[in-house]
């Protein structure tokens, strides 16, 4: 489903992404894990060209974009990458003039050019799915950090992406509000839904992932299992970093 070879990405002189190769089957959860500044959410933002790498290449379905060979993607290219990815964000990104439901029908009315009804009927589905039947018709500041972030999901889930990328998507929630979305995200992968999460959440790595990739200054240290890579690690830089969180 996913592969990425040999990722680079700097900005200016500064190397953030020192080559990162990755591969990720249908149906599978990869969870990235790592010091803060080791360059997790650019890779993140890598996958879906918010940020054009700078060498290397990824597949992602059937589209393969090449960097950094001096044949730049076309707009064409990129636009089909994007649309085969949903983002969840930190700090959910919601349209704060717009409903609950007006956010998840935002992308299927403009990108699939979907009519109104039924861009209403399948976010009002979304909606269901992720706990908010009867939220609809509320305004981002009407709900609780977790339900926007959950109409996140939903909003993300709207266009049928291949593959749910999510940056950190619970660091900007009270705790108390943390489980009801690691529950949702659960939910998805169990439901089959190939997924990349960048997270703290040590607990949903370890129960969620099929593979961690820990990450450390712009390369992968580890991966595996998440056995394999939280409990025994193969590396000091490893450990180092796990005991810290222990
Ligand atoms: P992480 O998600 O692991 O905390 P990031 O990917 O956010 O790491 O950042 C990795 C490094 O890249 C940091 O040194 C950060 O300052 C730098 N960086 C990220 N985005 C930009 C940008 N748009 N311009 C310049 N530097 C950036």
């Amino acid at each position: 489903m996913l592969e990425i070879r040999n990722l680079h990405k700097s900005f200016g002189t500064l190397d953030v992404l020192k080559g990162v190769d990755l591969s990720l089957e249908k149906g599978k959860v990869l969870v990235i894990i790592g010091p803060s500044g080791s360059g997790k959410t650019t890779l993140l933002r890598c996958l879906n060209l918010l940020e054009m790498p700078s060498a290397g290449s990824l597949k992602l379905g059937d589209s393969v974009l090449e960097f950094g060979t001096g044949r730049k993607p076309g707009k064409a290219e990129i636009l089909k990458l994007r649309q085969s990815t949903g983002m969840v964000f930190q700090s959910y990104n919601l349209f704060p003039h717009k409903t609950a439901i007006e956010n998840v029908m935002e992308a299927q009315i403009i990108v699939q050019k979907k009519d109104k009804a039924a861009a209403r009927k399948r976010s009002a589905e979304l909606l269901a799915k992720v706990g908010l039947s009867g939220k609809e018709d509320s305004y981002p500041h009407q709900l609780s950090g977790g339900q926007q972030q959950r109409v996140g999901i939903a909003r993300a889930l709207a266009t049928d992406p291949q593959v749910m990328l999510f940056d950190e998507p619970t660091s900007a929630l009270d705790p108390e509000l943390v489980g009801e979305v690691l529950k949702v995200m659960k939910q998805l992968a169990a439901e089959g839904m190939t997924m990349v999460v960048v997270t703290h959440e040590m607990k949903f790595a370890a129960e969620a992932a099929d593979t961690v990739v820990l990450m450390d200054d712009g390369i992968v240290l580890e991966q595996g299992r998440p056995d394999q890579v939280l409990r025994n690690p193969s590396s000091e830089r490893a450990a180092q970093f796990l005991n810290v969180l222990i």
